[in-house]
């Protein structure tokens, strides 16, 4: 029997949640269309970690329409499971662009999910300036969200975001959203400004993905891992994200039974963030100011003409260096100029020298050579073959499914 479950108050939503979520993005053949043909193994499996998830006291459910699978998948475990629907909360996302789509598309969620309502809706993806417009415009999706919120679909509006920091601030500042679904992590600190003004505005957080794009935490290089000792580097990331206040919950990336012990070892069973732990994050502190030519992530040398995004490349530059995060750091490299505006930029390769962002930047970075090491160091063609490989067949599934349902 380990530590018992924490729960925190999910901002203004007055909600008390599990400080670990069950996330739904990646449950087995969870990204195979068609969205609603549920395997028999898929299925098992979804109803095996939510009855899981269930027994260690996690009360919060999160998937999105853009999960392929998850919201049927789930649907069909809490309809097997047959737990009160007032011991769990459920939050759900989605992107519909007008008014219209809003209300269509929530109803088709609430119908995938056998719900009446959900807890929680996220808009999904405010990544830039446009889809913050597209968001909130006059008439536009979050008024009609707030509309269903006020006929009882749904009952807290929030929002996720991998946006730079001004749009998620901006967003924040709206005052439309109870909640924010937000990365930040250890090893992605530039989004402290946001926790903390989510904070003061009483809006709950929830950090997206701490495990995997928070560090590939299951599989440590060595370094961070001697590092942590006697922490786990999913122990050590996860109690520095709650030991910020303002934090509620974390979406740990379980998807299977067997990945619940490694992540309910972050539950200190009372302070998160304890005597022991403070000694790993001295350790892991020490370590940033002896990486040469350190990025600080300012920001101040955008835009570049060739739209590179020189902090994120640069990131990867730090770990490496500070940490030894190879495999992190072409994993997420390689991703560049595959993810639309889930995640932009182009390949530091790209550089042409031109010297616009030199001036910018107060560190005095020489910028062209550090992104040409970089992606020297990074760049993988069979990586970058297979997420293009990846990325092609689900488009190729989706686009026949929708073939097949006209
Ligand atoms: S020198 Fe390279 S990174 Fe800097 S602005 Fe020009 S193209 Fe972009
Ligand atoms: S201006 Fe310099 S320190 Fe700031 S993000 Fe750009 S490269 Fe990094």
């Amino acid at each position: 029997m380990g530590p018992a479950m924490e729960y925190r108050r999910f901002g203004k939503t007055n909600e008390m949640l599990s400080v670990i979520t069950l996330g739904g993005m990646r449950f087995k053949h969870g990204w195979d269309a068609p969205r609603d043909r549920l395997p028999k193994d898929a299925l098992d499996n979804c109803i095996d970690s939510t009855r899981r998830a269930f027994e260690c006291g996690i009360n919060h459910l999160e998937t999105a329409y853009g999960y392929m699978k998850s919201e049927h998948l789930f649907g069909a475990a809490l309809k097997e499971i047959g737990r009160p629907r007032e011991e769990y909360r459920v939050m759900t996302k989605g992107a519909p662009m007008t008014g219209e789509e809003t209300r269509a598309l929530v109803e088709l969620q609430l119908a995938a999910l056998g719900l009446d309502h959900v807890d929680f809706y996220g808009w999904h993806g405010i990544n830039n300036e446009e889809r913050l417009q597209a968001a909130v415009m006059p008439g536009g999706p979050v008024e009609t969200l707030h509309r269903l919120r006020e006929e009882g679909l749904i009952r807290h509006v929030g929002f996720s975001t991998h946006a730079p920091l001004s749009i998620i601030l901006r967003a924040i500042d709206t005052g439309l959203f109870s909640f924010v679904n937000l990365h930040y992590y250890y090893f992605f600190q530039r989004n402290l400004a946001a926790v903390k003004r989510a904070g003061e505005k009483d809006l709950g957080v929830f950090i997206i993905s701490p495990n995997e794009k928070g560090g590939l935490l299951w599989n440590p290089s060595d370094k961070v891992r001697s590092l942590c000792e006697p922490l786990s580097a999913i122990e050590f990331n996860g109690r520095f994200c709650l030991s910020h206040p303002e934090v509620t919950t974390l979406s740990m990336g379980m998807h299977a039974p067997r990945h619940f012990k490694q992540n309910l070892a972050i539950l200190g069973g009372g302070e998160n963030f304890s005597a022991t732990d403070w000694p790993v994050q001295e350790r892991m502190d020490a370590v940033w100011p002896g990486i040469s030519n350190r990025c600080t992530l300012c920001d101040e040398c955008l835009p570049c003409p060739e739209e590179i995004n020189i902090p994120e490349v640069l990131r990867f530059r730090n770990l490496l260096n500070g940490f030894d995060m190879k495999a992190y750091g072409r994993y997420r490299y390689n991703m560049l100029e595959g993810k639309g505006h889930w995640f932009p930029g182009t390949f530091a390769s790209k550089c042409t020298e031109c010297g616009d962002c030199l001036p910018r930047c107060p560190e005095h970075l020489d910028i062209p050579r550090l992104l040409k090491e970089t992606h020297r160091q990074l760049f993988s063609l069979p990586t970058f073959i297979g997420n293009r490989l990846s990325d092609f067949k689900s488009a190729v599934l989706e686009f026949v499914r929708k073939i097949i349902s006209r």
